[in-house]
């Protein structure tokens, strides 16, 4: 998979317009590599933008700059919520590019990310929160706000997703991300053993990678 930055996002259909970053490959090789290096101000900003994984099950991608026996591969891809409205995805390995790589991101995406601040609740949060709880939509598409939902720290997205964990049809499919997205939302302040066991499981991970 390898798209130019800033590029509409296209790998798969998704409820609302993305931009591609750091999606590389040996057509175009390291986009940006001969622009002046990260800031690490910026390579922080964006390390700790990347946080909430999602649809970690399309496949694994590998690096195609490392030799191949090295197999550094990632799973899943990052979203990033601007405060502007821009919603932009990035591959896993996105994080492997700018350690390794010396992947640039562009300027209008660090720019985007520099304006920092709680993100209010506005048309991409309603409709992440309609398609979660629309029984009619895709399934992807639902898994997909779970996942994203609690970029905003508001009551209505913390809603939706306890909705979404009181669905026995979700809680199984898409256990993982309910528990992920609770403790995103509610921190230390749900117990495990509350919710049905796919959910519980999703929960303990959560909370590992919050220690590491
Ligand atoms: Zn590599």
């Amino acid at each position: 998979m390898e798209y130019l930055d800033l590029s509409p996002y296209e790998y798969r259909s998704f409820p609302l317009p993305l931009r591609n970053v750091g999606w590389l490959g040996t057509e175009w090789g390291v986009q940006g590599v001969d622009l002046p290096p990260l800031a690490a101000a910026d390579l922080q900003l964006l390390r700790s933008a990347s946080r909430l994984l999602g649809s970690v099950t399309l496949g694994t991608h590998r690096c195609e700059f490392c030799p191949e026996d090295a197999a550094v591969t990632g799973n899943g891809e990052y979203r990033y919520y601007l405060l502007n409205g821009d919603v932009y995805c990035a591959p896993e390995m996105v994080l492997h590019y700018l350690g390794d790589h010396g992947y640039r991101p562009p300027d209008v995406f660090l720019q985007g990310l520099r304006e920092t601040g709680e993100l209010e609740w506005d048309d991409r949060a309603e409709r992440l929160r309609k398609v979660l709880l629309d029984p009619e939509a895709d399934l992807g598409f639902r898994c997909a706000a779970v996942v994203d939902l609690p970029n905003w720290r508001d009551a209505r997205a913390l809603d939706a997703v306890q909705f979404a964990a009181h669905d026995e049809e979700l809680a199984v499919i898409m256990g993982v991300e309910i528990g992920q997205s609770l403790v995103a939302c509610l921190g230390d302040d749900l117990r495990a053993e509350d919710y049905p066991s796919t959910i519980g499981y999703g929960i303990d991970h959560a909370r590992r990678l919050r220690r590491e």
